[in-house]
């Protein structure tokens, strides 16, 4: 049997470190769902395409030539690795996302990164759509301004422009959004375990799940 780890839980929480740290711990492989829609959101916005043009979106989503290499994300060969960590694609992938035959569109091919031994998923619905039956749900939550301090934080880190209040207000947006969908809001599956990471170091936060991998 394939063990899956799923971790679900809105933006800048700190899932998508926790899934890496848990992977190199366990041996395990990876999924960044959230990357999927991202550059789903980078192809449209380049093909000149409405991003609420649910029909054309779920054609370009179904064939949509990504890969994932050494931990750097292609778009037909192309590195975006960087291109996608925008607080622009996010936004664009938060839209394209609220589509549910888009989200349709995409549940085999994120089905098919389940391989032995095991699996840490990142997202919003892998615990209540993507992976049903996964062994451990984790929802990890953080409040927004912690969110966007960290956040903050980063983008000084690497030179860029950061402006906190507006940062709060992006994760607002799209919290809000992601909540509301119609199809797969985001919310905690029944059986997941809810961590509350506002106070809690990247460590801490490791620490707890991997006793609950124990368990
Ligand atoms: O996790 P990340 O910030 O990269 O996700 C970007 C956007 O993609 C989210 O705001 C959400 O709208 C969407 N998403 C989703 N389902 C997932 C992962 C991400 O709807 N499983």
């Amino acid at each position: 049997a394939i063990s899956i780890l799923t971790i679900d839980g809105p933006s800048g929480t700190g899932k998508g470190t926790l899934m890496q740290l848990l992977a190199e711990q366990l041996g395990w492989h990876t999924l960044d769902s959230g990357a999927l829609y991202r550059v789903l959101g980078l192809a449209a916005t380049r093909q000149g395409l409405e991003l609420d043009a649910a029909e054309a979106l779920t054609l370009l989503a179904a064939a949509l030539p990504l890969a994932f290499n050494a931990g750097r994300v292609l778009l037909s060969d192309e590195d975006v690795s960087d291109a996608i960590r925008t607080e622009e694609a996010g936004m664009a992938a938060s839209r394209v996302a609220a589509h549910p035959c888009v989200r349709s569109a995409l549940l085999d091919w994120q089905r098919q990164f389940a391989r032995a031994p095991g699996l840490v998923a990142d997202g919003r619905d892998m615990g209540t759509v993507v992976f049903p039956h996964a062994q451990l749900k984790i929802f990890l939550d953080a409040s927004p301004e912690i969110r966007a301090e960290r956040r903050y934080k980063q983008l000084k880190e690497k030179g860029l422009n950061a402006n906190l209040p507006q940062l709060i207000a992006d994760i607002r947006e799209r919290d809000a959004r992601d909540r509301s969908r119609p199809v797969a809001p985001l919310c905690p599956a029944d059986d997941a375990v809810c961590v509350d990471s506002t106070q809690m170091s990247r460590a801490e936060v490791l620490d707890c799940v991997l006793e609950e991998v124990r368990r």
